[in-house]
């Protein structure tokens, strides 16, 4: 009897060790994780700082945190083991200028009328962007970025900006450490957009996923030359170089070469914040701008299309000294911006005007729910349309048929057209509602009328955009 009860002890206390320990390691097991430190008073996040990581052309899936099998990222995946993941996570737009000006605005590229890469739209100055945010509370502002289209108004009353086309990661994260170097004695927003990922894919010594000799390093706008791709436009590509498996894996290696690369620089931004004990007051957010497509769909690049190669993006928030979460929920770039309103202003929160919304709730495990995400582009062809609704996603022309109609749950490949299933007629109306909805508030200026130098010029043409 005396040995039965003390096993029955010895199992109560292992229980309960086991289930402290558990508590401890993820305080969101009790269902109610509470960020109360940020609200604090003597909470030293009350001034923090904001860095935030926009990577172009970084497809969710290709990292580590996201289940890839390539080891792409072991320095994102270390910033993830304390952040809160949002596995799904939606860009408004699958090339760069529009999706950027979707992420400092909180607006849809048709609310901010950035849709098309052929006319030199821009962003116009009565637009309230996140860097206008951070300069009424005296922050320092700046922009270290590779990518042309940040210069059509998106970089807009940033306190320093620095911009130079062709910059590998290495020189880019090197000149966000040395800004920091100087100016984080202040309170500061600093946004690094590196390139890297996008086309061409350049070797990188020491990385070891792709070969030298490799040919398949630029795609053009759409593969094989980028003045085919420019006469073709996103329309007419039936007749586009179908590469073969082993030719498309060399060419995704190439891609994660340059993954890798990002990662190692972005890798020591973190150790500098780390050895300056930056880290402790520091929010990061991490995210890209868009993916890119292999063939999936029957296209290469960017921009053309609206599948979830190309607007499933990264995304996680590192706030100091609060341990991270997974959400599975979907949620989209533009929710970045009402969620530092809600940490750095919390009160005035309804004062604003987004089309994202806050995600302290859904962090905090408040009242907090899903909304339909919507995302469109114009890139060289007919204006597109997507939304995702619960586990469905609508792809359709502005004006013109469905493209197509997929269930993200059973068939996250996209690969099951839906379409001509009248259950999903619903899709089509709520997509049609949101629309008139933002049509309403557009501005109608004329966006063709903007002005770029010649270097951005140059810049975009080397990239693939412009003829
Ligand atoms: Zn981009």
């Amino acid at each position: 009897m005396q040995i039965k009860k003390r096993i029955y002890i010895t199992i109560f206390v292992l229980l309960l060790s086991l289930i402290t320990i558990l508590v401890l390691k993820n305080p969101t097991i009790l269902g109610n994780v509470t960020l109360d430190n940020l609200y604090k008073e003597d909470y030293k996040c009350k001034d923090c700082n904001i860095i935030l990581i926009s990577i172009d052309t970084l497809r969710a899936d290709h990292l580590g945190v996201y289940g890839y099998e390539r080891d792409t990222s072991p320095n994102i995946d270390e910033l993830a083991e304390d952040s809160f993941i949002f596995k799904n996570s939606y860009s408004s737009a699958s090339w760069t200028r529009s999706a950027i000006a979707s992420i400092l605005t909180s607006k849809l590229p048709i609310e901010h009328g950035i849709n098309s890469e052929r006319k030199k739209e821009r962003l116009e100055d009565d637009f309230f962007t996140i860097q206008e945010f951070f300069n009424e509370r005296n922050y320092s502002t700046a922009a270290i970025y590779t990518n042309p289209h940040l210069n059509f108004g998106l970089v807009q009353n940033f306190s320093y900006t620095n911009y130079k086309g062709n910059r590998w990661a290495d020189k880019t994260y090197d000149k966000a450490i040395n800004w920091l170097e100087s100016n984080s004695d202040n309170k500061f927003f600093l946004l690094v957009h590196n390139n890297d990922p996008h086309d061409s894919y350049d070797f990188h010594k020491g990385f070891n996923f792709s070969q030298k000799n490799s040919k398949y390093r630029r795609l053009g706008p759409f593969f094989p030359t980028r003045i085919d791709g420019n006469k073709i436009g996103c329309e007419n590509q039936e007749n586009i170089t179908q590469l073969n498996e082993e030719q498309l894996s060399e060419m995704m290696a190439n891609y994660d070469e340059e993954i890798a690369f990002t990662d190692h620089h972005f890798g020591r931004l973190i150790n500098y914040l780390k050895k300056n004990k930056l880290d402790k007051k520091t929010v990061i957010i991490f995210t890209a701008d868009h993916g890119e497509e292999f063939l999936e769909h029957g296209r290469y690049w960017h921009g053309c299309s609206l599948y979830d190669e190309l607007i499933r993006v990264p995304l996680m928030i590192n706030l100091p000294e609060i341990s991270g979460n997974k959400f599975k929920q979907k949620v989209s770039t533009i929710d970045i911006f009402p969620t530092l309103v809600e940490i750095f202003d919390r009160d005035n929160l309804d004062k604003y005007s987004f089309s994202g919304q806050s995600l302290l709730p859904l962090i905090e495990n408040r009242n907090w729910e899903e909304k339909p995400i919507f995302s469109s582009t114009a890139f060289k062809g007919p204006l597109k349309y997507s939304l995702i609704k619960e586990n469905y996603k609508i792809i359709k022309y502005a004006e013109g048929p469905i493209i197509g109609i997929y269930d993200l749950d059973k068939d996250p490949e996209e690969s099951k057209n839906l379409k001509n299933d009248p259950l999903f007629n619903y899709l089509q109306d709520s997509l049609q509602e949101l629309i008139e909805l933002k049509s309403n508030d557009l501005t109608k200026k004329d966006k063709e009328k903007s002005e770029i130098d010649e270097e951005t010029l140059e810049q975009l043409k080397s990239l693939g955009y412009m003829n």
